[in-house]
């Protein structure tokens, strides 16, 4: 299927790997050039490179933390005005209910509620301007159904939705769109990371880790970026442009609701 998004720019925030870069490769795919991001200089220049070449798009790299003002600054002047939006950052850390404070909060908030909020009040003027603008936040399964280790995860994302539920319904009549995507798990390093934990809890393997947590989902899989990639590039598309401020769960029937 021809996306109809050849020759738009988008900006993927927290792209080197995992998700991120699933997102900005299947948006190449489509021949859209690139503006991405992350901290480490080696994994985001590799990817941009081999983005680059092996889609023949433009490809810009810029290595900063995107939680900080400071880091959203450099990237927000080095992509310029965009049609795609597709925000990402690195997740909180597990722990219990009671093990977090105010500044574990304000952490997870600054990274997984207001910096979003903040790329997309930057970018939405250019793209209502333009009459046309595609937004997409990699938020989590934990919206709607909580992880009870990821406390910080299930709050700070819940407050992200409320905001975008509200705000692309305001941008939606400009022929913008904002949806976020909700990963299950995914196989990238954040699953290894949270896998590890099970690992040392439990003194099992890695495998047996993975084996047990894909036995809880109905697919019996873990989801792969290539293919949470390929949704974030349709709701990029000409095609999705009726599909406004939608909660899109990819997590191989993990959460069970009839509706
Ligand atoms: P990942 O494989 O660990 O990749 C994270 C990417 O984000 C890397 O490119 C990393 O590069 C970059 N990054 C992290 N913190 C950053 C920051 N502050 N500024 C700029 N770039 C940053 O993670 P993932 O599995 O793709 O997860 C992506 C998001 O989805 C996370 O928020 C995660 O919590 C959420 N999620 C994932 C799953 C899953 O199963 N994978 C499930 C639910 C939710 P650098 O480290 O070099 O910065």
């Amino acid at each position: 299927m021809d996306l109809g998004i050849a020759g738009k720019r988008a900006l993927v925030t927290a792209a080197s790997k995992g998700l991120g870069r699933g997102c900005a490769e299947a948006l190449a795919a489509a021949g859209v050039d690139l503006v991405l991001n992350a901290r480490g200089a080696e994994a985001l220049t590799a990817t941009a490179d081999d983005l680059a070449r092996r889609h023949g798009v433009k490809v810009t790299a810029i290595a900063a933390d995107i939680t900080t003002e400071a880091g959203r600054a450099r990237v927000l002047d080095a992509a310029g005005p965009v049609d795609i939006l597709v925000t990402n950052a690195g997740g909180p850390p597990p722990g219990l209910w009671s093990d977090w404070d105010r500044e574990d909060f304000i952490r997870a908030i600054d990274a997984n509620m207001l910096t979003p909020i903040a790329l997309m009040k930057a970018t939405l003027p250019g793209m209502i301007g333009k009459g046309w603008g595609r937004v997409v936040n990699i938020t989590s399964q934990s919206v709607k159904s909580p992880i009870a280790q990821l406390g910080l995860s299930n709050a700070a994302r819940a407050g992200l939705t409320g905001y975008v539920g509200g705000t692309a319904r305001q941008v939606a009549p400009h022929g913008v769109t904002i949806n976020n995507l909700l990963p299950g798990i995914h196989a990238t390093d954040r699953a290894d990371a949270l896998d590890q934990g099970v690992v040392k809890a439990q003194s099992i393997s890695l495998d047996e880790a993975r084996a047990q947590r894909a036995a809880t989902i109905p697919a019996r899989r873990y989801g792969t970026a290539e293919e949470f990639g390929a949704t974030c590039a349709f709701l990029c598309s000409t095609h999705a442009g009726f599909i406004i401020g939608q909660n899109i769960l990819l997590d191989g029937g993990a959460f069970n609701a009839t509706l």
